[in-house]
């Protein structure tokens, strides 16, 4: 097995000898293809021309001989020159040619049995080596040629040197066997070339349907990153952003009241400085922790800053608002954070619009509040008066 594979890729490697260096697969494929085809003709012209001579047809003999020649003489130009346009057409001709030579120099049409079967691989091999107008030319070209013969035939049988009638016969039947099984085997590689085209764009598209879905993932991914706060894992600043400018305009659309929080973890400073950054850094992420699950699913909480996080409460009122604010305070404040065994407090400025406003003065509106809160002595919440739009 190992043996044939290794004696096919010396044969498949001598017959690409014709391929430029920046052929691509295709052609390289059809010029290997032809140069095997031509060279399978000239062995079978060969053994042709041979049974002729020694059955006493001499000159009908030679023709296949002197063809064979060409073809070996042609495929060794094409090897020297790399000139595939000039190797295909000699081919092509040679293949048509031959055929109606040897019918003719046997005496005719019928006489000649079905020789001119083998000129039909002209135009086959011209559909797939060249291209399909080539094809159609060498067609019309195998069908003139079919009539003329047909013409000539009476004229032929008379001064032909008939072979035996046996040796017709067996030729008629070699000629057509070869011929139309060759013919069906063309057509199969056609098919087989074909199913395996639709297989490859099958298995192509799949691949990028795949590659296409691993993008559309990455891109969440990523997206989700960059939304992401490192720390806490709850949304950051770009998220809030984004958030707060959506709210706003969904404000200005329908005049719904919407609310915000700002809340400061109280001397939080202190907490670093008494159990360290890396302690601190869990006492913020137990915070966000805590407010993420104390605040409602409608409510959106962002990490704005070091130690502060805002809260976006869109259709909720004052009042409400401030009683979200209050409950988050209490939950903070009355749990103890693990990473530094006690509990942290919180100071919390809220405000509310009940029309579109510009976002700053909004975010400023409740750092406002915030700040009262810790001049007030911490640990509490302070609303900021509603804006009323005109
Ligand atoms: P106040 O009650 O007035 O808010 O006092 P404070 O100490 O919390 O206020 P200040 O804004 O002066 O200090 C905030 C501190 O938060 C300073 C900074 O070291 C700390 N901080 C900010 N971001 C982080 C963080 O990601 N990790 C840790 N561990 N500390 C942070
Ligand atoms: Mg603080
Ligand atoms: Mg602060």
């Amino acid at each position: 097995m190992k043996t044939q594979s290794h004696f096919l890729d010396v044969i498949w490697r001598a017959a690409g000898a014709g391929a430029l260096p920046d052929d691509c697969e295709v052609t390289r494929l059809r010029k290997a293809i032809l140069t095997l085809i031509a060279v399978i003709i000239a062995i079978l012209a060969v053994f042709w021309g041979c049974l002729y001579v020694l059955l006493g047809h001499f000159w009908s003999g030679m023709i296949p001989l002197t063809y064979a020649t060409v073809t070996f003489a042609s495929i060794v130009h094409f090897f020297h020159t790399r000139q595939f346009g000039f190797f295909r057409a000699s081919q092509l001709l040679l293949i048509l040619l031959l055929p109606f030579l040897l019918q003719w120099s046997l005496g005719g049409f019928v006489g000649g049995s079905v020789v001119m079967i083998w000129a039909f691989f002209s135009p086959l091999a011209a559909l797939l080596f060249a291209d399909l107008d080539h094809a159609m030319g060498w067609l019309v070209a195998f069908v003139l040629l079919t009539v003329m013969s047909g013409l000539l035939d009476p004229a032929l049988a008379a001064h032909g040197h008939m072979l035996p009638q046996p040796a017709i016969q067996t030729f008629f039947v070699l000629n057509m066997v070869v011929g139309l099984v060759s013919v069906f085997f063309v057509f199969r590689t056609f098919v087989k070339a074909r199913e395996h085209a639709h297989q490859l764009a099958d298995e192509a598209r799949r691949a990028l349907e795949v590659a296409n879905g691993d993008l559309r993932d990455s891109r969440e991914i990523i997206r989700q990153l960059m939304l992401t706060d490192a720390l806490t894992g709850i949304a950051n600043r770009r998220h809030l952003d984004e958030r707060l400018m959506e709210e706003m305009e969904r404000v200005q659309q329908k005049q719904r009241s919407f609310s915000i929080l700002i809340a400061d973890l109280d001397h939080f400073k202190e907490v670093n400085d008494r159990f360290g950054h890396a302690a601190g850094d869990e006492a913020l992420k137990s915070v966000a922790g805590i407010i993420r699950r104390h605040i409602r699913a409608s409510d959106f909480v962002a990490r704005y800053g070091g130690e502060e996080f805002v809260v976006l409460m869109p259709d909720t009122d004052h009042q409400d608002a401030v009683m979200l604010a209050e409950r988050l305070r209490e939950a903070v404040s009355g749990q103890r954070i693990e990473a530094i065994g006690e509990s942290i407090t919180i100071s919390l400025g809220v405000t509310t619009t009940l029309g579109a406003m510009p976002l700053k003065s909004f975010v400023r509106q409740a750092d406002d509040a915030l700040y009262q809160a810790k001049r007030a002595g911490r640990d509490r919440v302070v609303s900021s008066v509603c804006h009323q739009p005109v």
